[in-house]
Order: C-alpha cells, then structure tokens, then sequence
C-alpha cells in the first residue's frame, strides 16, 4: 500500500526544495502518494510531476489558498484540480500580482521606521542569482532574513514579533479570497477543497465546529485532520468534526524544508500514518 503526505511546499511559495529537489526526496522516504501544496500557485506542478513520472511516484495536484480570516489562519487546500483551469490561473495571477506590489509597501514603512532596506536586496535574498520572480513568492520571510543580516534583528522571530507581524509596524496586508471564493475555485477548477490544519484557525472547539460547518455549507470537501502541527487530542476533535459533517479526513507533513526545520516530510504526528484508502475516499467527494 502507497503512503501518503498530502501537505509540502516547494521554492515556488515557501520551501527551500526546488520541485525536483523535493519529489527525490519523496521518492527517498519512499511515499507513494503525495501532493505539493505552495501557496495560492500551482507554479511547480509541472516539473514535479515531470520528476515525481521518473520516480514512479504519484502526485496529485494541489494548492494552499490563504482565505480572508480573522485573528487566526485560514487556508484552504485544493485536490485534483485541473492546473490550467483558465478563471484559476488569472485568479491566482491577480493575487501573485498583488503580492509583489506589496512589497515595496513594507520597504517604505521599515524606511520610515529608520532601517536602510531596499527592495533588491529582499528579491536578491529571494532569488540568489538564478531564477525569475515568476516561479518565486518573495514574501516576509526574506526581509526577515535581510533584517539579521543588517543587524536590525537578532533572530528571525524577533523580526516578525517586532516589525513584520500582523499587527505589527511593518505589516502590510494582503489581498486574498474570501473562504467561499477559494472553496468556489477549487471546485470549479475540478477540485476538492479541505480545510488545512484547523489548529491554527485558533477557535475553540464549539466555534471551530460552528465554523467548519459554514464552510461545509460553501461547498468544503474535507478537512485536514492529521497534520505535523497538531496533537492526537486535536486529532480526534478535528476527526469528530469530520464525522459530524460528513467530510473527507486528509493528512500532511506541511514540510517546508530547512525554512520549517522542526517538520520533516512524511511526518504528519506521532504515529500517524496515512494509507492510500485517504486518496481514494478523497478523490470520490469529486464533482
Ligand atoms: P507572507 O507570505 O509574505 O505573508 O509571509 C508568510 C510567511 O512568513 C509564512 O509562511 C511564515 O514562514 C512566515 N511567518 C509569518 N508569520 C510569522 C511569525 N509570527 N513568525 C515567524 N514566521 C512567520
Ligand atoms: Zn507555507
Ligand atoms: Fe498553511
Ligand atoms: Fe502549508
């Protein structure tokens, strides 16, 4: 039987493996099943499903939708869409667009708070000397890096909790989908939408139910039950939410290579282990 990780980045969004980089890699750890998940981009799809081919692995595709949400996070994963579903791509353009004209927005407001930082030194943190800003996201975790590296900072914590935070002197916010537009692209696109890592929703139970149960009514498929970030209590409520609304129940490692130490591919919790029958009851919830 295939084992299964549901949940990883690549350089397109947040990692640090390239597309080939990261399905060696999945092949090394012997998965058999995966999907890459970058954020609000389906960028890498096809060189990873040129590499993951060679491999003999199975790669779905998928993307990770930062949704409109207040105070926690909201992301919504997408399955089995059709990459080059034409309102997708323009939707996801618009918001890559928005996200570079972002950035010259927290340059002059780390200007204005007296640290000399420029814009190209943020992209060349980004990019090093190869690669375009077409297949990057060049996002807070580089002015982070750039913020140390100037001694503005001592660690990269220290960045965000300082500047670079939501609420904090720096931040600028983002355009992004309304849950029921992510949830709507995804299943027009020919995908089944989950909702990822409910922990960081941050709702307490009642309300997290209450919640996921207004996504449900938006058309929501699944919810991503077992992630590295999650503990086996979490785990058997974000389970019972499943249950409770008839959802499909996913995993992933949300692997970000060395830009996330802490998780490493494949690992999803202690001793959680998907099975293929995952992949299959969730390719059924497609309509
Ligand atoms: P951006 O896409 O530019 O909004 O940046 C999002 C990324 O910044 C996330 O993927 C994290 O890697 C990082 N990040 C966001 N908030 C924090 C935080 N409070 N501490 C550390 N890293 C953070
Ligand atoms: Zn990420
Ligand atoms: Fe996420
Ligand atoms: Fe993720």
């Amino acid at each position: 039987m295939k084992t299964v990780d549901l949940h990883m980045h690549t350089t397109h969004s947040d990692g640090s493996y390239t597309p080939a980089e990261l399905m060696d890699y999945c092949h090394e750890k012997k998965l058999g099943c995966v999907a890459v998940t970058d954020h609000d981009t389906l960028s890498a799809y096809e060189e990873c499903r040129r590499r993951a081919d060679q491999h003999g692995v199975e790669l779905i595709p998928g993307i990770e939708i930062s949704a409109e949400y207040q105070p926690g996070t909201l992301h919504i994963l997408g399955y089995f869409l059709n990459p080059s579903h034409a309102e997708l791509k323009i939707k996801l353009e618009k918001i890559q667009r928005a996200r570079r004209e972002r950035n010259p927005k927290i340059i002059e407001k780390l200007n204005r708070l007296g640290m000399a930082i420029t814009l190209e030194e943020v992209t060349r943190e980004a990019l090093g000397d190869k690669g375009n800003v077409y297949d990057k996201q060049i996002g807070r975790p580089h002015f982070a890096k750039v913020l140390m590296k100037k001694n503005y900072v001592r660690t990269f914590e220290e960045a965000f909790d300082r500047y670079l935070g939501k609420g904090k002197a720096a931040y600028v916010d983002k355009e992004r989908f309304s849950s029921r537009e992510a949830i709507r692209l995804i299943r027009e696109a020919g995908g089944v939408a989950v909702a990822a890592h409910p922990k960081q929703i941050r709702l307490e139970p009642e309300a997290l139910e209450k919640f996921i149960g207004e996504l449900a009514e938006q058309g929501l498929g699944g919810i991503e039950v077992y992630s590295s970030c999650q503990n086996q209590r979490e785990n058997e409520l974000y389970l019972s939410i499943a249950k409770h609304f008839d959802l499909a129940v996913t995993g992933g490692s949300d692997f970000h290579g060395k830009n996330k130490p802490d998780t490493d591919l494949g690992f999803m919790g202690k001793g959680v282990c998907l099975t293929y029958d995952t992949v299959e009851a969730l390719r059924a919830r497609i309509n």
